[in-house]
């Protein structure tokens, strides 16, 4: 077998290998990536910014999937230098690797543009300086963004408007400072810049255009930014998107041809090294480097065609630039020139400000040379081919920009040529498609799935929708596992909950064995677990394997394989004694950071995985569930003990609402709160359950409140008259949320779904029903931190990940 060693697991290098996959078996793969991770998403990171996405949702083949194809995966592992001569790679972990075939897929790395007071002298950045391009560098924006309030953000393309966005949904006030003249200045003209301009600064996002930052200020972390004008731009965080460089240090480095980026040719070679292919974002081909993902799904064609030689006539000619994207929530589509460059150039434009719709087009000799679309790209699909293809125009210009009468979607769908690519972030063709309904799959999220389609930006998704149809003819079916409770039962939740009761089913594996034809799923196991404990309780048989790796140490994991332990401090009250044993446990384990919570809890951060039983025992005190998909916390203010203006007891409410629902296993988390007057000092109206106390001693319960990543006002349910009424409420509310809401819905989800007229019938209808099986579940409960005494299996508290030398949460001052 030929050795063939791939540097960097991003898009096109994993694209690449599985396109080589497909032509042939003869290569032993090694790859090397310097992230700890299997290949994800990269264009995917905006979303888990903006909370739209979980990591776990962007990989696109995750650890296990290089091992089922016979790769020697180096995740974490950074390559530092090419040995032409003797053919092999030199790695930091020390290891030196030899190969038949090199492939380079080294990206790029964002440009950080010289301005003063970016860099620290000992940390890199400066505290509170973020880039934007990694899942660690999106992490670290995400942490930073909870505890801060104001944000610039230096760079008005892609990745800034993105970014914004994102760092609005932390409750972020941002500011995006942009030196050209008009946003996205690369891909629109000056009016359709001004437009876009216009809908960012509706979503509440500050606008600086034409505005140069010269320095960024602070002693100890960012305070603020100076511009060129001798503005200055308070703020605690500042993100850098100005743009993006081929990273080619390593083919630098090592000798190889590197002009603007790592020099190919048609085949992907690298410029006199016949052994050696470079692919994506790190290349410059024919003079040309890309910043985009489309290109690179061509390069990876070419590149496995020829390396495999499974046609070595293969050849990449270069890509048009063409973009569709969803920026920011905006449609945006742009290619080739954004303006008449001749005199007879034609320019048709049309713009509607106050929709935010901007569309023009250039046309040059009867042939589409440009066209930029904004807020409407329903003819994204007929400009493309037009300028791909050099179709003929109508006579009636407006029919580029408009459709005038005719049947828009099969119009659209049907004059596609089958090798258009419609999915540009996962490149995926009309013919694709068209091929993977004539294969079978009939649903719009099946051939979504199967194909990758519509799984990046997401703005090609109708265009999918309409390709569906028209391939399948009209007989487009409904997605059925769309509401299954878990993707590997095909039940929804009632049925599933029916089967489950009538077969005994008291075990994960019951399930799977019963309802699934015994195919174990691992993305439906937490689900399942959760159920199967709601309606069993006690009589539920343990599986460890099917929990989670939080559920099954009682504690959460960090991104360095550490957990944060966070004891139950219920209602947020605490007491001496409880502080300085926690003080004792974090002098004693040497926890890097010790941390205040938003639901007033101590979280102890950075704890080795062998010490959770050891520290548990020191501490006594039981476990604040800030881990799992349960009942987590009760927030409560001072309330009428202690304030002037409080009307009810609310810390002790707060108090015994958490004892007796302490660690419910829900569909999702749960966050509640208790607040003593309608100031709301405790933020009752933003929790999954809040409770306000009100004059004439009664109470207000709100249901369906959230203040995360989604921000709503929780909805009155009733106003009661007693603690003894609340807490009654409070459980039956929470057993037919239990019952009811699908996996991770959340109660703001949940809520509005069934409508407060109907929760209210139901939760009086069947008020004993759920009071008894809530009593059930209640006494069912069992304090999970006893397994730190007796481990329930040896291994449960060794380490299996690789952990790094501590302490790696770096230590705040005043920390
Ligand atoms: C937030 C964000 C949003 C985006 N949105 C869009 C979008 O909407 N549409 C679009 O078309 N494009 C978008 N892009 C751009 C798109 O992600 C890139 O075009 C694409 O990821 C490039 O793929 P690549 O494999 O060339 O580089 P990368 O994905 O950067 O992968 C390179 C990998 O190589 C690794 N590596 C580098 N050097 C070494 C070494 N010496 N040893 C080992 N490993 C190494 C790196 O760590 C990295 O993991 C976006 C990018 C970002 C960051
Ligand atoms: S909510 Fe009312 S009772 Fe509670 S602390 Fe604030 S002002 Fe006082």
């Amino acid at each position: 077998m030929d050795r063939l060693v791939v540097v960097g697991n991003g898009m096109a290098g994993a694209r690449t290998v599985e396109e080589i996959l497909a032509r042939s078996d003869r290569f032993a793969i090694t790859m090397f990536g310097a992230e700890p991770y299997g290949n994800y998403n990269r264009i995917l990171l905006s979303n888990v910014l903006s909370g739209a996405e979980d990591e776990a949702d962007i990989f696109l083949n995750s650890l296990p999937w290089y091992a089922e194809n016979g790769i020697d995966l180096r995740a974490g592992v950074q390559v530092t230098r090419i040995d032409r001569f003797a053919r092999t790679v030199r790695a930091d972990d020390g290891s030196v690797t030899p190969y038949d075939k090199l492939v380079i897929a080294t990206g790029s790395r964002p440009y950080v543009p010289p301005i003063d007071g970016m860099h620290h002298p000992r940390r890199g950045f400066h505290q509170g300086v973020f880039a934007f391009r990694t899942l660690d560098d999106t992490r670290a924006m995400i942490r930073y963004a909870h505890d801060h309030d104001r944000a610039v953000v230096i760079g008005g393309g892609l990745l800034g408007l993105e970014a914004a966005r994102g760092l609005q949904q932390y409750g972020v006030e941002v500011t995006l400072v942009h030196s050209p003249t008009h946003l996205m200045n690369a891909q629109l003209d000056e009016q359709g810049g001004a437009i876009l301009r216009r809908c960012v600064q509706k979503l509440g996002i500050a606008v600086e255009v034409n505005a140069r930052t010269a320095a960024i200020l602070g002693r100890d972390a960012v305070t603020g930014v100076r511009l060129a004008d001798g503005r200055t731009l308070p703020c605690d965080m500042v993100v850098v998107a100005a743009g993006i460089r081929p990273n080619v240090d390593l083919a630098e480095v090592s000798g190889l041809p590197v002009e603007r980026g790592l020099v190919v040719d048609d085949q992907m070679r690298v410029l006199d090294e016949p052994d050696i292919y470079a692919v994506g974002e790190c290349v410059q081909h024919r003079g040309q480097t890309y910043g985009l993902v489309a290109p690179l799904w061509e390069q990876a064609r070419v590149l496995a065609d020829h390396v495999s030689g499974a046609n070595p006539k293969a050849a990449y000619h270069g890509s048009r630039t063409a973009t569709k994207l969803k920026v920011a929530g905006v449609d945006v589509a742009a290619m080739g020139v954004t303006a008449p460059e001749r005199d007879d150039d034609e320019f048709v434009v049309f713009a509607e400000p106050r929709r935010g719709v901007y569309k023009s087009v250039v046309i040059r000799d009867g042939r589409l040379v440009g066209a930029t679309l904004l807020g409407d790209v329903s003819k994204v699909a007929f400009l493309l081919q037009a300028f791909d293809r050099g179709w003929p125009l109508p006579e009636e210009r407006v029919r580029l920009l408009f459709d005038l009468g005719a049947p828009p979607a099969q119009e659209s769908a049907a004059e596609l040529d089958d090798a258009a690519q419609v999915c540009n972030c996962n490149g995926v063709s009309k013919g694709d498609l068209v091929a993977t309904v004539h294969g079978g799959l009939k649903t719009v999220s099946g051939v979504m799935d199967a194909t990758r389609a519509g799984k990046g930006c997401g703005s090609c998704k109708s265009l999918i929708a309409q390709i569906v149809e028209w391939a399948a003819d009209g007989a487009v079916e409904e997605d059925e596992s769309a509401s299954w409770y878990v993707p590997g039962v095909p039940l929804k939740k009632p049925e599933l909950m029916a089967a489950i009761r009538a077969g005994g089913l008291r075990s994960v594996s019951a399930v799977f064995d019963a309802l699934a034809g015994g195919a174990e799923d691992a993305k439906s196991k937490m689900g399942l677990v959760s159920l199967l404990r709601m309606m069993w309780g006690d009589e539920y048989v343990d599986e460890r394997g099917a929990r989670f790796i939080n559920d099954r140490v009682h504690a959460n994991i960090q991104k360095d394989g550490t957990f944060s332990v966070v004891p139950q401090m219920k209602g947020g009250c605490t007491t001496p004694d409880q502080l300085r044993r926690i003080a004792d446990v974090a002098d004693k384990y040497q926890v890097p950071l010790v941390k205040l919570t938003g639901g007033q809890r101590i979280d102890l951060l950075g704890i080795r995985k062998e010490d959770l039983p050891k520290v548990w025992a020191d501490l006594d005190m039981p476990s604040g569930y800030a881990y799992g998909k349960s009942f987590r916390t009760v927030k409560t203010c001072v309330g009428s003990d202690f304030c002037r203006y409080g009307v009810g007891d609310s810390t002790a409410l707060g108090i015994a609402i958490e004892s007796r629902f302490q660690g419910l296993e829900a569909p999702a988390k749960l966050k509640l709160a208790v607040t003593g007057c309608p100031r709301n000092c405790a933020e009752a109206y933003v929790k999954d359950l809040g409770v306000v106390a009100i004059d004439g001693g009664k109470w207000e319960v709100y249901v369906g409140g959230a203040a995360g990543a989604h921000v709503r006002k929780g909805d009155l349910l009733a106003t009661v008259d007693s603690p003894a009424d609340v807490m009654a409420l409070t459980g039956r509310f929470l057993q037919y949320y239990r019952e009811n809401a699908n996996w991770l819905e959340r109660t703001y989800a949940f809520v509005p779904r069934i409508g407060l007229d109907r929760l209210r019938a139901a939760l009086e209808e069947d008020a004993d029903g759920l009071d008894a099986r809530m009593a059930a579940a209640v006494a069912a409960y069992r304090d999970p931190w006893k397994e730190g005494a007796e481990p329930a299996t040896p291994g449960q508290f060794r380490t299996a990940l690789p952990l790094r030398v501590l302490p790696l949460v770096p230590v705040r001052e005043g920390s």
